[in-house]
């Protein structure tokens, strides 16, 4: 009889339950749990790091290959590319009202303590950087450490130019390439078992080590950041995927659970990638022509919770300072914010460092990072479920645009 409810429990209903008993356990036994919790999370986190990159790799080329003949590839290319861009200004518009209106940073004196607490390794990068970036001079290099964006563009470049060879190796490679990308599918579907006890492990170490002080006197950003999040989660993207699908975007997300409680345990959208891909195509019925191209690109250059956080912070960080910023310099800040979040990579903390970016485009002191430091985890773990959320519903509209969705999942 017990057997039979607990076999009814969903896997997000076990990640659910496990994010809770891993608050508990962190905040009851605090640093007693915290080795055993950490190796097990680690763990975790090792495994689907490890799936990652052949994933993306395989995924990406199969995509390019499935989408076929350049010229399906340039449409669903530029629909994808149109999607991101219009999804994460939605998103930093609605950062940059919230911001301006709601103004945290005002009350400055409360705020110029936690300044020189500041501990995190502040490395300024530029707009160049983060566009050379992409052109690796040594693709084994970028796999060893784990840079997606080379890896994203040696697999467009391989997908393509099979699609180019003669039929007997394009056949070959393409045979190759998609037994590969179903034989990490498989592996991923054996990971997933264990998320509930992995991140168990990963919330227990968090609570047990931070407590949950971390929202600190920052109260107001925190507010501020959250309200823009949950707005473009609960209203934007949804309304976004019904104008353009008439599909039930509740039902869509519903459908993603699993991989949006994954992105908001682990804070990376990359990590979550293997379980989004998953739930795409098994429950949300994406072919895995659309979503082995566009998940993946997603991953790493869709952002809109990351996007959202950029600006917001920024301004937040010249109300601190009492810096005043004239409309084109927010509009530089709303274009270094899309810049950022492209830049930014599907890890914990990205967000955090691609900071710089925006703060030294309109001259804001890089010391702010250090303000708004406490609040990060916490923001970082909303920011990119957000971001695996949008990443979701682009692949909705382009695959249903496409026809390439089961209709009959959204109709019963
Ligand atoms: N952690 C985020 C992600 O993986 C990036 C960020 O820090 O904003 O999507």
């Amino acid at each position: 009889m017990k057997r039979g409810i607990l076999k009814k429990i969903s896997l997000p209903g076990w990640i659910f339950i496990s994010i809770i008993l891993g608050v508990a356990a962190g905040l009851l036994l605090k640093e007693r749990i915290y080795s055993f919790s950490a190796t097990i999370g680690d763990i975790f986190l090792n495994l689907l790091k490890m799936i990652t990159l052949p994933l993306i790799f395989t995924s990406i080329s199969t995509g390019v290959i499935s989408v076929g003949g350049s010229k399906n590839l340039g449409r669903v290319g530029l629909k994808t590319i149109l999607y991101y861009i219009l999804s994460s200004l939605v998103a930093i518009v609605t950062g940059l009202l919230l911001t301006n209106t709601i103004k945290p940073g005002a009350d400055t004196s409360f705020f110029t303590s936690s300044v020189e607490s500041s501990s995190v390794d502040i490395q300024s990068l530029s707009i160049r950087d983060i566009i050379l970036k992409i052109f690796t001079p040594n693709i084994f290099n970028s796999f060893a450490q784990g840079e997606m964006l080379p890896v994203i563009f040696f697999s467009l470049l391989i997908g393509f130019f099979v699609t180019r060879l003669r039929k007997k190796q394009r056949l070959l490679l393409s045979d190759i390439l998609q037994a590969g990308f179903e034989l990490m599918m498989k592996i991923t579907g054996f990971i997933l078992k264990l998320a509930p006890v992995g991140i168990f492990g990963i919330m227990a170490k968090i609570v047990s080590s931070t407590g949950l002080q971390v929202f600190g006197n920052l109260g107001k950003y925190f507010f501020t950041v959250l309200s823009g999040l949950l707005i473009h989660y609960f209203l934007s993207l949804p309304l976004i995927v019904f104008l353009f699908t008439k599909l039930n975007p509740y039902r869509h997300m519903n459908n993603m659970s699993t991989a949006l409680l994954t992105a908001f345990s682990t804070a990376s959208s990359s990590a979550t990638l293997p379980v989004t891909l998953e739930c795409a195509e098994e429950k949300s019925g994406i072919s895995n022509k659309i979503s082995s191209f566009v998940f993946p690109l997603g991953a790493t250059i869709n952002m809109d919770g990351t996007a959202l956080y950029e600006c917001s912070a920024a301004i937040f960080i010249s109300q601190v300072y009492g810096i005043f910023l004239s409309i084109p310099q927010q509009i530089v800040v709303v274009l270094t914010a899309l810049l950022a979040s492209i830049g930014a990579a599907g890890i914990p903390m990205a967000g955090l460092v691609m900071m710089t970016v925006v703060l030294k485009s309109v001259g804001l002191p890089l010391e702010g990072i250090g303000i708004i430091l406490a609040v990060d985890r916490i923001l970082d773990m909303i920011r990119t479920s957000t971001n695996v959320w949008s990443d979701s519903c682009g692949a909705l509209i382009i695959a249903s645009s496409e026809k390439e969705v089961n209709i009959n999942i959204y109709n019963n």
